[in-house]
């Protein structure tokens, strides 16, 4: 039996399965403090043992290299509470092997495998949520350096129409997650996108940041699909108005293929997280 969590600003998605796309019972648990939120999983998963392996595809940044004494626990996380959370150690009663990766390769590589990208040699995957992150998997592996890629702290050029707004990102101000997370959506006007009257403003300026992301994505990695999910990719209209700027942005210089295949939304919706961290614990039990 494989384990999976997607551990996600608000909450905590965990499922078993015998194979990463076949999810035979899930739970949400609400984020909140590392002792509340753990123990439940653990509770959750306690019920399925004797467990393979387990797959986390979590917020960041987290330690993701295997060779570090702190492999899997969060580092400097805005939650302050889960500064230091180490997902091993405190999952260590379920007594199976355990692989961490970012939510978004997690969900990168659940789409290459059986969602949008499964067609993509390169793969870019962006959420847009509490935070915003992004992930480039080359055949099935993400790619990183010397820790996992932060590119959602790029800084975009200020908009004219949004020069009062410092930003909400706690290291950067208005980086490109402080100016275009969810978060920084409610503390500009006090309402998400999909509650909003008259959104349409709103969209546009969300829409102009995040292509600058997908731009910044396209030159840099060349990949052939960028995935947009996470809870602000939901707004209507938000996609298609994201696929527009970025065309702008990326100038004409580029043969690229048409905007509406380029750039999708997840092909497993909702389920790309937690089936990306079952895949992940798949990983581990096909090396050993
Ligand atoms: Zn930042």
């Amino acid at each position: 039996m494989l384990a999976g969590i997607e551990a996600g600003g608000t909450k905590f998605v965990c499922a078993v399965g015998a194979a990463p796309g076949r999810i035979e019972d899930r739970i949400a648990i609400p984020t909140t403090t590392p002792d509340e939120t753990l123990d439940a999983a653990l509770a959750f998963f306690s019920a399925h043992a004797p467990l393979d392996a387990l797959g986390v595809a979590s917020f960041g940044p987290i330690d993701v290299d295997p060779n570090s004494p702190t492999y899997g626990a969060i580092l400097r996380s805005p939650k302050s509470s889960w500064d230091k959370a180490s997902f091993p150690e405190r999952l260590a009663g379920l007594q199976c092997p355990v692989k961490i990766d970012t939510d978004v390769n997690g969900a990168g590589l659940a789409e290459q495998l059986f969602g949008a990208g499964q067609d993509c040699e390169t793969l870019a995957y962006v959420t847009v949520g509490t935070g915003i992150g992004a992930g480039v998997l080359h055949k099935g592996k993400p790619l990183s350096g010397a820790g996992h890629y932060e590119i959602g702290h790029i800084r975009p050029p200020k908009d004219k129409r949004d020069e009062a707004f410092e930003g909400v990102c706690p290291f950067h101000g208005d980086c490109l997650e402080g100016l275009a997370s969810g978060t920084a959506i409610m503390a500009r006007w006090g309402a998400s996108l999909s509650d909003m009257a008259a959104p349409e403003t709103a969209i546009d300026l969300v829409a102009f940041y995040l292509a600058d992301l997908a731009a910044t994505l396209i030159f840099a990695h060349r990949p052939d699909r960028i995935i947009f999910g996470g809870g602000v990719m939901k707004t209507p209209g938000l996609l298609d108005a994201v696929r527009t700027k970025t065309l702008a942005l990326a100038g004409g210089y580029l043969d690229l293929p048409a905007p509406s295949d380029f750039i999708r939304p997840p092909g497993l919706g909702d389920k790309a997280g937690v089936t990306g961290a079952l895949a992940l614990a798949h990983s581990l039990t096909m090396k050993s």
